[in-house]
């Protein structure tokens, strides 16, 4: 896998939600640096911070993850590091009265887009 190109500011899978977003009506602000880990969609109005994970960059438990054979001190360092700042991120988040939602990048289809509508609503 070539992770070079993978944890550039506008990934596809972010693009993919934010224009579907977009296209049902939604408004929203991207990385936003005021709030921790600049989530990469937030939603002042429904108080909704949606985080759009890669899941080699945040090792996400599905196929997609694969520890790297080679450096793997460096990797391990650097992966759990980035695994325990997303969930600091999400709790301080959370204490600030935002609802957080996770989008993996391996599950992005159109139910899964339909889903997140529904969560941003809160229904
Ligand atoms: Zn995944």
């Amino acid at each position: 896998m070539n992770m070079s190109h993978i944890k550039s500011k506008d990934t596809k899978p972010e693009i993919a939600v934010r224009s579907f977003l977009h296209s049902k009506g939604f408004r929203f602000r991207k990385n936003d640096k005021r709030y921790p880990g600049k989530p990469d969609i937030i939603m002042p109005k429904y108080k909704t911070a949606v985080y759009i994970n890669g899941c080699f960059w945040h090792m996400h438990d599905c196929k997609n993850f694969v520890w790297p054979k080679s450096n793997t001190d460096y990797w391990t360092n650097k992966l759990m590091n980035n695994k325990s700042r997303d969930l600091k991120y999400y709790n301080e988040m959370k204490a600030k009265g935002w609802k957080v939602i996770v989008v993996w990048e391996c599950e992005i289809n159109e139910d899964r887009l339909n889903q997140l509508i529904n969560e941003i609503k809160g229904e």
